[in-house]
C-alpha cells in the first residue's frame, strides 16, 4: 500500500489507475477508522481495481467551539487497517495541502443543508462538500463509497455530484453497529462508561419507532412524540434533535401539512452524551405492501 500526502502523488497514482483502465474506488473519511469504515473499503475492494482511502480531519468543517482539536487522530492505527482491507493508497494529507491560506473557494449545497445538523452547525456542510469536491476532483472519475450512518451528508454530496456533473458514482453502504445497536462512530471513543452505556437509547428508541410504523402508525407527530419521549427517559441523554423527514428531500414531514407517513421516511436523531455529540437514523420505505425498514 502506498502512503502519500501530496495531491501530486494521488493523481500520480489515479492517473496510472485510469490509464490501466481500472476503476478507481475512494473511501472519504477522518480516520479514527473503525468497522463501519472497513465496510466501505470492503465494498470498494470488491467493485474497484484502484482502492484509495483519505485520512484527512478536515477543519473547514467544524464549527468554532467544536471538537476540531480533540478529534481522535490514530494515523498508524489506520495505515495498519487500510492495509488489512488490502487498499492500494492511502492519502493523509496536511491541512496546508488541501487548504493553503490562498483558498478562497467553497462549494454550497442550499437547502439540504440548512435543516438537520444544518440548523446546530452552520457552515458544516460547506467545508464537508468543498473538501470531498476537491478530494473527488484530485482522483478523477470512478466511485465514492459513503455511509448512510451520514444520511444528511450522503444527500448533500448526492446533489453536488448531480449539480456539478461530477464523473463520480455515490455508493452508499449500511450502517454498522456495535452489538448493542450503537453506530459505530470514531466519535464513541470519547463518551465515559456511563455516556456509552445511556447512548445505547439511541438505537433502542429507532428500533421501537420503527417497530411501531410496522406495526402500523402513521403518523409522523406520534412518531417523532415517541422517539423523544423514548430519548428524553434517558436521564444524561441531552437530545438536539428528532425529525422525520422524506430521505430523499429531507423535508420535514411534522410540518404543516401533515399528512400519513408514505413514500422513502428518514428518522434522523442527534443527541449529546457530556461533550460527545451523536447521530443516527433509520429509514423505513412505506409502499402499498407494507414497510421495509433499513436500521
Ligand atoms: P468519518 O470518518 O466519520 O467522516 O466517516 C467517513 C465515512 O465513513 C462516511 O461516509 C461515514 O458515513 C462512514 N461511516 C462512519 N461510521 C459508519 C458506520 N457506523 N457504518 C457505516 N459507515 C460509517
Amino acid at each position: 500500500m502506498k502512503v502519500v500526502t501530496t495531491i501530486s502523488d494521488v493523481r500520480a497514482i489515479t492517473g496510472l489507475a485510469h490509464k490501466a483502465g481500472e476503476t478507481v474506488g475512494f473511501v472519504p473519511t477522518m480516520g479514527a477508522l473503525h468497522d463501519g469504515h472497513r465496510s466501505l473499503m470492503k465494498a470498494a475492494r470488491s467493485e474497484c481495481g484502484s482502492v484509495g482511502v483519505s485520512v484527512f480531519v478536515n477543519p473547514t468543517q467544524f464549527g468554532p467551539g467544536e471538537d476540531f482539536d480533540t478529534y481522535p487522530r490514530a494515523l498508524a492505527a489506520d495505515e495498519a487497517i487500510c492495509k488489512a482491507e488490502n487498499v492500494d493508497w492511502l492519502f493523509a494529507p496536511p491541512v496546508s495541502e488541501m487548504f493553503p491560506d490562498s483558498a478562497r473557494t467553497t462549494v454550497h449545497v442550499s437547502g439540504l443543508t440548512e435543516v438537520l445538523c444544518g440548523l446546530t452547525r452552520p457552515g458544516h456542510f460547506d467545508g464537508v462538500t468543498t473538501v470531498v469536491a476537491k478530494l473527488f476532483l484530485i482522483c478523477g472519475s470512478g466511485r465514492a463509497y459513503f455511509g448512510r450512518k451520514d444520511a444528511q451528508q450522503l444527500a448533500v454530496v448526492r446533489q453536488m455530484v448531480k449539480d456539478l456533473n461530477l464523473p463520480i458514482a455515490v455508493i452508499d453502504c449500511p450502517t454498522v453497529r456495535e452489538k448493542d445497536g450503537l453506530a459505530m462512530s470514531s466519535r464513541n471513543a470519547g463518551l465515559s462508561a456511563n455516556e456509552r452505556q445511556a447512548a445505547t437509547v439511541i438505537p433502542r428508541a429507532l428500533r421501537q419507532v420503527l417497530d411501531q410504523i410496522v406495526a402500523g402508525e402513521r403518523s409522523p407527530r406520534a412518531v417523532a412524540k415517541m422517539l423523544t419521549e423514548m430519548l428524553a427517559s434517558e436521564p444524561i441523554a441531552q437530545v438536539e434533535y428528532v425529525e422525520v423527514v422524506d430521505a430523499d428531500t429531507l423535508t420535514s414531514l411534522i410540518c404543516e401539512p401533515v399528512s400519513p407517513l408514505t413514500g422513502n421516511v428518514l428518522l434522523a436523531v442527534a443527541v449529546r452524551f457530556g461533550s460527545v455529540r451523536l447521530i443516527d437514523n433509520a429509514s423505513v420505505v412505506i409502499e402499498n405492501n407494507g414497510p421495509e425498514v433499513v436500521y
